[in-house]
């Protein structure tokens, strides 16, 4: 079967069609400008990139050309509609509501609609993808594959915050956790290469992208994660500030005069390794080229990120009461082998002993612990976009 994975936002739209046999991606693409004016980037399979200009008032119109470029005589994948079985949506906030994925109903829709006051900048627009999809595929089966759903299986010591207990009971105010896609398909993997039970293995799984999470999963079950009500919380990230001491808002605000969005938008867009290298960039290509010449706020904002990562580890090895395998995903996680290194130095005290020239891989899955290390290491791509299409798969 053909399934299309949709990740929409507020004005643009990622998607791929993959086979869910060969597992193979059969073209990819991007909306952009949704709402603005609209752009259009598409590749099928062993294909050019092509770029084209589209006019995309709404969503609506940027599935169709989604549709279109797709079932193109020439650069198409397929030859009708009839070809796509399934659509996986990404939808970023399932609240208490979603422990796993389902396939969409208007009941399905009403819920995720309820979880909007949780993610007001992600499910509205996830909402409007699912809206815009059924418009054009009517009869086509929809998954809705949730962001959070796979931390649901937290205990209350994890996700409670040390707040009233009415919060929780009014507001629904918890950790919840995100990546929860890319946790689960990565854990699931790293079982499957230390030939281990999924059910008997404990994994913390590291995904460091421009957002960034760390999640503990023991015997198949995520127990904890750094991310909580919202993506904010936890490690500090390409432009997210990750765990602060909640009073420096009032003194900020104080200071420099800043509302509460004021604020918001200081936490989500300037702070983290951006803030860090005191606007120098969020990207650690950038940030490790600074630092090695001598740039002092890039070594600080690298030194910090490291750091952080390695305290969240080290908490959830005591969260588990120990660790059989660590997995590095995500942009940085996959590729940055300076950060690796740097976190694997905290954690010698594990027995851990990294494997120098494996750690010089880029992108691959690869063992970069030496082989009498106490703990695995490994870099474990993630692919959220083949997990959202084996989830949709299952469903219809
Ligand atoms: P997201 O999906 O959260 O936007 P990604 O997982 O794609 O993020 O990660 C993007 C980040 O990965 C970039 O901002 C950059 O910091 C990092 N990255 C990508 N390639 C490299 C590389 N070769 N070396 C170091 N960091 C890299």
């Amino acid at each position: 079967m053909n399934v299309l994975v949709i990740n929409c936002g507020s004005s643009s739209l990622k998607f791929q069609l993959i086979n869910s046999e060969s597992e193979k991606v059969l073209a990819k693409g991007l909306c952009e400008r949704i709402g603005i004016d609209g752009r259009l980037t598409y590749q099928p399979e062993g294909g050019d990139k092509a770029v084209s200009d589209k006019a995309m008032p709404t969503h609506t119109e940027a599935i169709q050309f989604v549709i279109d470029a797709l079932t193109d005589a020439e650069t198409g994948v397929v030859k009708s509609l009839d070809e796509i079985g399934a659509v996986g949506h990404r939808v970023v906030h399932g609240g208490e509501k979603f422990a796993s994925s389902v396939v969409i109903t208007d009941e399905v829709k009403k819920a995720i609609e309820e979880c909007n006051d949780l993610a007001p900048l992600h499910n509205p627009a996830n909402l409007i993808g699912i809206n815009a999809c059924e418009k054009l595929m009517p009869g086509t089966p929809m998954v809705a594959v949730f962001d959070t759903a796979f931390h649901q299986t937290m205990p209350e010591k994890a996700y409670m915050y040390g707040l009233p207990y009415e919060y929780y009971d009014k507001y629904k105010v918890r950790r919840y956790g995100f990546h929860g896609t890319s946790h689960s398909f990565v854990s699931k993997r790293a079982a499957e290469l230390a030939g281990k039970p999924y059910d008997s293995m404990k994994t913390i799984v590291c995904h460091l992208g421009n957002g960034a999470s760390i999640c503990a999963v023991e015997n198949g079950k995520s127990v904890d994660t750094s991310m909580g009500l919202t993506p904010l919380e936890g490690l500090v990230m390409g432009t997210r500030s990750g765990d602060i001491d909640p009073a420096i808002l009032e003194f900020i605000a104080k200071k420099e005069n800043l509302d509460i969005a004021g604020l918001m938008n200081m936490l989500n867009k300037k702070s983290g390794v951006q803030g860090l290298s005191d606007g120098l960039s969020s990207d650690f290509r950038d940030l490790e080229e600074g630092a090695n010449n001598g740039n002092k706020c890039a070594a600080i904002a690298l030194s910090v990120f490291c750091y952080r990562v390695a305290k969240y580890v080290g908490s959830y090895v005591a969260a588990m009461n120990g660790v059989d395998m660590i997995a590095f995903t995500a942009g940085i996680g996959e590729n940055s082998g300076t950060v690796r290194a740097n976190v694997m130095e905290y954690l010698k005290y594990l027995g851990i002993e990294l494997d120098a020239e494996a750690n010089g891989k880029r992108g691959e899955e690869t063992l970069i612990s030496t082989p009498d290390s106490k703990v695995k290491v490994m870099v474990i791509p993630t692919n959220e976009e083949l997990a959202i299409a084996r989830e949709t798969v299952a469903l219809v």
